[in-house]
């Protein structure tokens, strides 16, 4: 038996079966019934939800539902602002801070209708790959509790594969969101950098970071992402590019004739688990079979994106985080003198270890002597891993690759050594650096029954072929609903 997706819950609010506080009912009591064992969320939001989730129930029965997603549930990833309700960063140095506004994509949500029940864990300021350098305790892969979730948004693709919630909003620096979706076995787009605005997401790269649905199946990602998706003329790097129906256009995509890159940089190598390979190549057969022709090109430069990714994202982290300094909000460390004594041990204690080796960095990268060579560089590298993309994008309609070279691993086996960490965004972040889309569904399983996710990717703004193609690839996998994880099951 399979979870209920967003698409199901919103048409047995339609049909008048359940409630919008039935519903919110539901999910708490499931959130509430294995946090023990996942920690996916740092912040319940009981009260608010069933506030919402009634005003929701009243508009259906006066018939002025707000969209299709009215009372559904959802959850957010726990650096999007939220007025009135503590926004943390998964960090100690945003403990305590409650946001006095809304970002944009929250807001959007709640015109919509929906109910957020929560926010979720995360690595501190999205930093990370696994959700264990979060401040409020590591997440559980719901697969098996020992494994990680994959990060940075792993409590939001916990809180959607362990049925704690039907659909959670991530968000994608270097694959933040389709990295976790691919070990938790879950759907996770990255949206075109200015599809969806960044008003209100705590920026950690701002020339990378995007806001993201995840989902348990593409259907729900169309929906999700149609509803937080526009123009934000409090976003100058929004885009005004009007947003189509995406969940309506989802049949619209035929495989056959159609086009797949097949880059051989992401279908090779140590990195790569025999098993990840095994469910590739899987994949690509089904793509064959629906009349697919795969294109087997080059993308030399990819191979530079970890290097350059920890140059321009810890470059603008540096920046970024020079606001956390306790003056004005956020923890302030006690028992200090003056303002830079203040400044410093604020700093020092509100701020993780990875935080403080990404602001090292980055201020290293960006100082005088070292911009020309590093920062300047890394950005001359980032022009020619987005050509790959271009060139691969006009010999083919779409892009495929693994979207982690591994399922997921076990808690605490890569916390010692950074490197081992970064390399596990290997086939995500070049994405992020030209500013495509791309979207993970899940595509198998390992013979220890862990998920194995693939990722599609496509030019600009082109999120209606990508969904659709995904959509039609994700009927002929057959994977998603296929498997429940065992915590789940009482959710279903
Ligand atoms: N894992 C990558 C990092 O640690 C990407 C994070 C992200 O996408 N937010 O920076």
């Amino acid at each position: 038996m399979a979870l209920r997706s967003a698409r199901e819950l919103a048409g047995q609010l339609a049909e008048g079966t359940v409630t919008s506080v039935d519903l919110t009912r539901h999910y708490l009591g499931r959130i509430a019934a294995t946090e023990p064992k996942l920690n996916a969320f740092v912040t319940v939001m009981e009260e608010e939800a069933l506030r919402a989730a009634a005003k929701s129930d009243e508009r259906r029965a006066a018939g002025k539902t707000l969209s299709p997603l009215d009372g559904v549930p959802v959850a957010v990833k726990d650096n999007m602002i939220t007025e009135g309700v503590r926004t943390t960063c998964g960090s100690r140095i945003l403990e305590n801070f409650v946001p006095p506004y809304i970002g944009t994509a929250v807001r959007k949500l709640q015109e919509a209708g929906l109910v957020i029940v929560g926010k979720t864990n995360m690595d501190e300021f999205a930093m990370g790959s696994s959700t264990e350098n979060s401040a409020f305790g590591r997440a559980a892969n719901p697969w098996d509790l020992e494994r990680v979730p994959g990060g940075s948004s792993g409590g939001s693709a916990v809180a959607v594969a362990a049925g704690q919630v039907p659909i959670a909003l991530g968000s994608d620096t270097g694959g933040s969101i389709r990295q976790p979706a691919s070990l938790c076995g879950i759907v996770g787009m990255k949206p075109t950098y200015g599809r969806v605005s960044r008003y209100g997401l705590v920026a950690y790269a701002s020339s990378l970071d995007q806001i993201g649905p995840m989902t348990l199946s593409v259907e729900d990602a169309a929906l999700l992402l149609g509803a937080v998706a526009g123009h934000d003329p409090k976003d100058s790097t929004s885009a005004d590019v009007p947003v189509p129906d995406y969940a309506a256009a989802l049949g619209n995509f035929d495989w056959k004739g159609k086009r797949v890159a097949r880059p051989k940089e992401f279908f090779a190598g140590e990195g790569l688990d025999p098993e990840v390979e095994r469910v590739a190549g899987e994949t690509l057969e089904k793509l064959a079979g629906l009349g697919a022709e795969i294109v087997d090109v080059s993308m030399p430069n990819v191979k530079y994106s970890i290097s350059t990714y920890y140059l321009l994202g810890t470059a603008e982290a540096s920046s970024n985080l020079a606001r956390f300094d306790g003056a004005q909000y956020g923890f302030r460390a006690e028992g200090t003198d003056n303002i830079i004594d203040m400044f410093s041990r604020t700093r020092g204690q509100g701020f993780g270890q990875e935080v403080k080796r990404r602001i090292m960095m980055g201020t290293h990268a960006l100082s005088a002597g070292y911009y020309d060579a590093y920062y300047l560089q890394a950005l001359k590298v980032r022009t020619l891993v987005k050509r790959d993309y271009d060139r691969a994008l006009e010999q083919a309609d779409l892009v495929i690759a693994p979207t982690s070279p591994f399922p997921a691993f076990p808690a605490g086996s890569r916390m010692d050594d950074p490197l081992a960490m970064y390399l596990c965004d290997i086939f995500t972040i070049s994405l992020n650096m030209a500013g495509y889309c791309g979207i993970s569904l899940p595509a198998g399983f390992t013979n220890g029954g862990l998920p194995v996710g693939m990722q599609l990717m496509a030019g600009a703004f082109q999120e209606e072929k990508l969904l659709s193609a995904a959509w039609r690839l994700e009927q002929a996998l057959g994977v998603v609903g296929s498997r429940t994880p065992e915590i789940a099951e009482a959710a279903v």
